[in-house]
């Protein structure tokens, strides 16, 4: 029984109601009269039901298509204006008890490299990742209770807050960890971590205990109910996302907004970033023995009808993709990108040995951060390396409330511009610094309030004196 409040994993996201949602979509995927009233509800910008938004992606009238890629980009344009936050992952271990069977680092590959950094090598990949002028980290870990314990994470994440390298400091640490306990949730909301992000990897329950045989990830509704257990342990902003590839993609999308739903019906607050990665080859990996893969139309689709079902979601993509992919889904929604990522266990300190090969994935973009910024600029994309939001307190309910309203703008494009200058400042070659400070010298004009404006640029004065870390 379908039951977006219910606590139960197989009610909240309930089987019969995606297949119900699919059919209903596949009905209804002609049907310009219905397409045209869900489009004027979510031109209303407060997001459609997973119904609603199954039938937009279902679509097949081109004309309501544009409509449909034309709203997204507005949406996009007023909640996000034309910043692109920053950030970059790092990997702390790759040892793991689970047997993800598309994951690298499952048990059974006997032939990857196993690491796990220590508190030293930590330290030296964060000054090598603040070197490149990052702000924001997003952990990763394989589960494995004795080498990953959460004693392990803690350490790492107090490891990187301490690290203070030149003008140089990660100021908000987002954590993918395993699906762990409400005991452990608190503790990383005591070590101030940013969200919490766990990948669902896929919602279809036969499917998901197919591609993941052993280890503790088996627990379909331990997975699934994770987010209700970090949010009990006080984390109140949390990441959801699938492994697209897997299954299929309506199934996914269905389930993906499903689980939108229940979060706000429970806690009232909805996911604060959705993520939309698709397989990669890896070592011992090969993507096309997954059957559900999906083309860059279909994925730009995807982000497009994300961007219109949840509107105050911020949406990631990762260097998985190619440029031109990227290139596409930024106008039609995406907010938040990687750039310059290793995806190994060390190596932003060092490049890895070649006999030594620990990365979850290959990377698609391989350019430097300073070339994702300038290639950002050139595009007319402010790039952000803002984290005001949960130092000023502005979490969960609050942050959403500033989110819906459309407000949070007000802090998001002059946060955008005073971290872009300090990044100029201390990390930019000379290009992309002169493309920067036109870039500034342009937008600065676009902040409404003459008060914020004459602030901004007095802390943009201060900033070039050798000041840093102002934010509103
Ligand atoms: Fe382990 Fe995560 Fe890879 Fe699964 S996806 S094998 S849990 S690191
Ligand atoms: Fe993100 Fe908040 Fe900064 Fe806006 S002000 S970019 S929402 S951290």
């Amino acid at each position: 029984m379908y039951n977006p409040k219910s606590m139960k994993a197989e009610e909240f996201i309930s089987h019969p109601e995606v297949l119900e949602t699919l059919a209903y979509a596949e009905a209804n995927k002609h049907n310009a009269v219905l397409i045209d009233s869900i489009l004027a509800k979510a031109k209303l910008r407060k997001g459609l039901t997973h119904r609603e938004a199954a039938v937009l992606l279902d679509c097949d009238l081109e004309e309501k298509n544009q409509e449909i890629y034309a709203l997204a980009r507005q949406i996009k344009q007023d909640y996000y204006g034309n910043r692109i936050v920053m950030f970059a992952p790092l990997y702390l271990s790759n040892y793991c008890v689970n047997g993800c069977v598309y994951c690298p680092y499952h048990l059974k590959n006997q032939h990857i490299t196993r690491k796990k950094l220590t508190q030293e090598e930590v330290a030296r990949e964060v000054t090598a990742l603040q070197d490149m002028g990052h702000k924001r980290l997003a952990i990763e870990a394989g589960e494995d209770p004795v080498n990953n314990p959460i004693e392990y994470i803690l350490d790492c994440i107090r490891t990187i807050y301490s690290v203070k390298h030149k003008n140089g400091a990660i100021r908000r640490v987002n954590v993918n960890i395993a699906a762990t306990t409400v005991e452990n949730y608190r503790k990383l909301k005591e070590a101030e971590i940013g969200t919490y992000i766990l990948f669902q990897e896929t919602y279809h329950k036969e499917s998901y205990e197919k591609l993941h045989p052993t280890g503790p990830k088996h627990d379909y509704a331990y997975h699934t109910e994770a987010m209700d257990r970090a949010m009990e342990g006080g984390i109140d902003d949390v990441g959801l996302g699938v492994l697209f590839g897997l299954e299929l993609y309506r199934y996914e999308f269905a389930a993906l907004l499903m689980h939108a739903e229940h979060l706000e019906a429970v806690h009232v607050v909805g996911p604060h970033t959705i993520s939309v990665p698709r397989i990669r080859s890896a070592d011992d990996i090969d993507p096309s023995a997954f059957d559900n893969g999906i083309d860059d139309d279909i994925f730009g689709k995807i982000v497009a009808c994300i961007r219109i079902a949840v509107p105050y979601t911020g949406m990631i993509v990762s260097t998985r993709e190619s440029q031109a992919c990227r290139e596409k889904v930024l106008g039609l929604g995406v907010s938040q990108i990687s750039g310059g990522s290793r995806t190994s266990v060390g190596g932003y300190w060092e490049e890895e040995p070649e006999e030594e090969k620990t990365e979850q994935f290959d990377v698609s973009d391989r350019r430097t951060l300073d070339e994702v910024v300038r290639w950002l600029i050139d595009m007319g994309h402010i790039p952000s390396f803002c984290t005001a939001c949960y130092r000023e307190g502005r979490t969960g309910d609050r942050f959403m409330s500033l989110c819906k309203s459309g407000q949070i703008q007000n802090c998001c494009h002059p946060n955008a511009l005073m971290t872009l200058e300090e990044y100029l400042m201390d990390y930019a070659s000379p290009g992309t610094q002169a493309a920067g400070q036109a870039m500034i010298r342009q937008e600065l004009p676009n902040i409404p309030s003459e008060k914020v404006r004459s602030l901004v640029r007095h802390n943009l004065e201060n900033i070039r004196l050798g000041q840093r870390d102002f934010r509103l």
